[in-house]
């Protein structure tokens, strides 16, 4: 028997115990340790469609633990194993539960540095802002081009992203819409701070030139205003849309200042590029600026931080921890 939280047809959200025969299928069983809370979750549990595909459901796009049962010779029992993305917690049942089936392809190594716990401190939110940096770095972005933005600064990219950043020698401006988080910020490594509401309504095709790059996690109004004060040769890496899934934006950056937009995808990323980034994270984060961002919840708590999260009033990560 394991703990999971369902979704039922109707939307119909509960904690059950299953038996292990309720699991889908797979070659690789997972004994999961700990999940974690991403917008796409809480999307997953409020409003189910369009991210759940078939009901009844187990969210949870992520999961880390220890292989249990396996059919892959890549994989043995007792290799601790990260899960981020593949349409696992959508299509497939997902991490909030305390046993996983899934396919081995979807599954990376965890690597010596991290436990399951930090892995999931780091989740898909975490991996997706290594990728936004590593799309930045291979547009040719340097740290002495000039700042770099990153917008839903408190979230989880956001907060990931900026502590990044700030280690890469990147000076960073963070663009919150919670001001009273000044002080997290700042202690993430954020040097500049700029209020949400400045770059919330329709502006200039082209503005002053204030970054050399951005990470974006909203999306929408804020994006544009983004790129039109993006510099001369500068790099934008959209990963998210907080704010909004439209663009109401001008060519004007691309064609007079030779921006680059680059877009970042986490859930259909191939394996390589995954062992790349869970590499880089391994020596790119500190363990003691991961464990600032973190906040741990149970199984239980998943509705409220659901909720808690598409009002963006979650700070950094949310772990949770299954067998709580
Ligand atoms: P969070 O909710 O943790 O962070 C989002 C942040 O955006 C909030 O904390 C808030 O930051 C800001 N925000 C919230 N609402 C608005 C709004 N209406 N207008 C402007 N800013 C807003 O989510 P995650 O960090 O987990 O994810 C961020 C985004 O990235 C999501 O859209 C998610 O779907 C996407 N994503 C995409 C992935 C991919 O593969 N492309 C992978 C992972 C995430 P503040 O209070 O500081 O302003």
């Amino acid at each position: 028997m394991f703990r999971a939280l369902v979704v039922d047809e109707g939307q119909q959200v509960s904690v059950q115990e299953l038996g292990a025969d309720r699991l889908p299928e797979g070659d690789v069983t997972v004994t999961v340790e700990y999940s974690t809370v991403n917008y796409k979750d809480g999307l997953a549990i409020v409003h189910g469609k369009p991210v759940i595909r078939s009901y009844p459901m187990v969210p949870g796009i992520d999961l880390a633990g220890t292989v249990s049962a396996s059919e892959d010779p890549r994989y043995g029992v007792g290799d601790r194993v990260v899960l981020n993305g593949w349409g696992v917690g959508e299509a497939h049942w997902g991490g909030f539960a305390g046993m996983a089936r899934v396919k081995g392809d979807w599954l990376v190594p965890l690597p010596d540095a991290f436990s399951t716990e930090q892995a999931m401190a780091i989740g898909t939110a975490g991996y997706t802002a290594m990728l936004t940096v590593m799309a930045l770095e291979s547009n040719g972005l340097t740290p002495d081009a000039g700042d770099v933005l990153v917008t839903g600064a408190a979230g989880g990219v956001g907060s990931v992203a900026i502590a990044l950043l700030a280690k890469l020698g990147f000076r960073v401006i963070a663009l919150t819409g919670r001001p009273e988080e000044a002080d997290y910020l700042t202690s993430l490594g954020a040097a500049g701070i700029i209020e949400r509401s400045e770059l919330t309504e329709p502006g200039r095709a082209l503005g002053a030139e204030r970054w050399a790059g951005a990470v974006d996690t909203v999306g929408s109004q804020i994006l544009a205003n983004v790129l039109a004060s993006t510099s001369y040769g500068g790099v934008v890496a959209a990963c998210g849309l907080a704010a909004g899934a439209d663009l109401p934006a001008s060519v004007m950056p691309f064609i007079i200042r030779g921006v680059t937009l680059a877009g970042v995808d986490s859930v259909m990323a191939p394996t390589p590029v995954r062992l790349a980034a869970w590499e880089r994270l391994a020596t790119d984060l500190e363990p003691t600026t991961l464990s600032s961002i973190v906040s741990t919840i149970g199984l239980e708590q998943l509705p409220q931080a659901a909720a808690d999260i598409l009002a963006g009033a979650v700070r950094g990560r949310l772990v949770v921890d299954v067998n709580a």
